[in-house]
């Protein structure tokens, strides 16, 4: 067996003014490419069960909606690769799934479409996807087999990957193309509400492994969905695959129907509250660091990381101790290179691209600058600055801006849920609920694109018709 691995994985929100380009994107192939798969190394019962061929991948940070010559020039050189690296018997696609390209509204349906030109109607492709991935209709049917995480935040990524691999070995061998359940369940919710963390996301993704440990079924997944994109195909869906139609017809509409049935009990996964709430919460709490969410630019999600308007916020404050991470600025990083640590410095930060929420001056005393980023003390409050949009998720993020997290009373960062290293240290936290391409206030963000009705869009909407179709 011949197996290609490949793939174009980022989530792009197309509320944001941020484009991704080609330079956005870490592309490997070759060796490179087979040595992130743990499962493709020698001796390994995958590595041994298939000739795994490493035609390319494509992985970014998300952000804005790809330019579509930025995304017309990855897609040629992937199919280009795909033509070389000769007959296929199978695809391991390596994907995110909430891609967005301006002029398209299936992004990931019309690479798939693509890839299955090339390989041949033959050929078996099984797709690894984010759960925040979008799952439309003609997607699903181009496949033959597609899984999810089963975990936010993800801590099960890896695995993801490997049962992806191993269901597509699992079909080869058996030589018969499984039968696919989809359902399109009508509710769109930001990560931050269906954190796996806690219920209802916790025990809906828990009935998971059991649905698909029955007899004829070989996988069962739960989109999420990506909320931050204004296409038809951003909802809920259910995946459920096997040899038998029934089990997994039925496995797909239990979990489908679990998952409505808890549509109103999905909440934020922490409390929420307005920066200056968070921030009075933080100052009156003895909990140290006190971590507070700046959701709505999260570049982790999506957003431009352009926004200035929490970093202003807090500037006005005047606060005794705290980080605010990050902006992104390559003018004001630029224009801090001729300066030297402990210079008294001024810049305009903000708007970069163009979010349109405003510029901030910070008159301050330079604390760190590298070609990359500057950090700029104002008072209590150091503000990060960054020449690139950078996701500040982790304590080594900030260490390598010479900065340690758990030292400060109060940190700010453009997150939404916490990932697992700012998890550990925060003695407290809470989500703000600021403006940006990601708002968590899907319902001021104005979707027009979106299949309706929708929960929570349209809240009082009939129960949908959740019968699986069978692909
Ligand atoms: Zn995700």
């Amino acid at each position: 067996m011949r197996i290609g691995i490949l793939g174009i994985a980022i989530e792009s929100s197309t509320f944001c003014p941020h484009r991704s380009s080609v330079s956005d994107f870490t592309v490997l192939t070759g060796q490179e490419l087979l040595d992130i798969y743990d499962w493709a190394r020698p001796g390994h019962e995958l590595a041994e069960a298939a000739e795994w061929v490493p035609v390319l991948r494509a992985r970014a940070l998300p952000g804005g909606a790809l330019h579509a010559e930025a995304y017309a020039e990855l897609k040629a050189d992937l199919l280009a690769r795909l033509r070389e690296a000769g007959p296929l018997d199978g695809v391991l696609l390596d994907l995110h799934g909430a891609m967005s390209v301006d002029g398209l509204v299936d992004a990931e349906l019309d690479l798939v479409t693509a890839v299955r030109e090339v390989v041949g109607p033959r050929a078996f492709l099984s797709a690894a996807m984010d759960l925040h991935g979008n799952v439309s209709e003609g997607f699903a049917r181009t496949l033959d087999l597609l899984t999810c995480y089963r975990t936010a935040p993800h801590v099960d990524t890896w695995e993801t990957r490997e049962r992806a691999a191993r269901n597509l070995v699992t079909a080869l061998r058996a030589g018969t193309r499984p039968v696919k359940a989809w359902v399109p369940v009508p509710v769109l919710l930001p990560g931050e509400k269906t954190s796996t963390r806690v219920e209802p996301a916790a025990a809906l993704y828990a009935a998971v492994p059991g649905i698909e440990a029955r007899d004829g079924v070989l996988d069962a997944a739960v989109w999420v969905g990506y909320a931050w994109a204004d296409e038809p195909r951003c909802h809920a869906a259910v995946v459920v695959t096997g040899y038998d139609a029934d089990a997994v017809r039925a496995g797909a509409r239990e979990l489908a129907e679990h998952y409505w049935r808890v549509r109103h009990e999905f909440t934020f996964v922490a409390p929420t509250g307005t920066l200056d709430e968070c921030v009075d919460a933080a100052l009156a709490s003895p909990a140290r660091p006190f971590l507070i969410s700046d959701s709505g630019d999260n570049p982790g999600a999506g957003g431009a990381d352009d926004v200035a308007w929490t970093l202003g916020r807090l500037l006005a404050r005047d606060l005794p101790s705290a980080v605010c991470a990050s902006v992104t600025d390559p003018d004001a990083v630029a224009a801090l290179q001729e300066h030297a640590v402990g210079d008294d410095v001024g810049v305009t930060v903000g708007d970069a691209f163009g979010s349109g929420l405003g510029q901030v001056k910070l008159d301050g005393r330079l604390r760190f600058v590298s070609p990359t980023a500057a950090v700029i003390t104002v008072g209590g409050l150091d503000a990060v600055i960054t020449a690139r949009r950078t996701a500040f998720h982790d304590p080594a993020q900030f260490a390598e801006v010479g900065l340690d997290v758990t030292a400060y009373d109060i940190v700010v960062t453009k997150i939404g849920y916490l990932e697992p290293g700012l998890y550990a240290i925060a003695a407290n936290w809470l989500l703000a609920l600021t403006p940006g391409g990601v708002d968590q206030d899907l319902l001021r963000l104005g979707h027009h694109g979106i299949r309706r009705p929708t929960f929570p869009f349209d809240a009082d909407m009939p129960d949908p018709d959740l019968e699986p179709r069978i692909l």
